[in-house]
């Protein structure tokens, strides 16, 4: 059986949703970084600042594990808005994450080490900025 499980299409709460692919994380140490994350599922909302499919729910203020952003609600559609809880616009929390691995530079000590990043679902949303 080549590839990932895969479970089928369905509908989510914020609108259609791309085909989901189940993964495991291999490495125990990540596994104690992120035991929320240790399987993928479609339950997960993406982070607008790494692409990632962090977020259990959205608009929580949950902080991000893998860049530190912290959901506001901000989105794409306002990427130039400055975000009051994170205080730089998504725009440029997203160029820091493509910088230096985090949503800030302040949080770059912060974040979830590259290493724990393997097999987690990410899917790039960059068009152009
Ligand atoms: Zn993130």
């Amino acid at each position: 059986m080549p590839g990932a499980e895969r479970v089928p299409h369905r509908r989510g709460p914020s609108g259609p949703m791309p085909q989901v692919r189940v993964v495991r994380l291999g490495s125990s140490a990540a596994t104690a970084i992120l035991p929320a994350m240790t399987t993928v599922t479609e339950g997960r909302f993406q982070c607008p600042c790494c692409d990632y499919y962090t977020f259990a729910q959205r608009s929580r203020h949950d902080t991000c594990p893998i860049c530190w952003w912290e959901d506001d609600g901000s989105d794409l559609g306002e990427i130039d808005k400055v975000s009051s809880a994170n205080h730089i616009s998504l725009r440029e929390a997203r160029t820091n994450f493509a910088s230096y691995g985090a949503a800030d530079q302040a949080a770059v000590s912060l974040v979830a080490p590259a290493s724990a990043r393997v097999g987690l679902r990410r899917e790039s949303r960059a068009r152009g900025g």
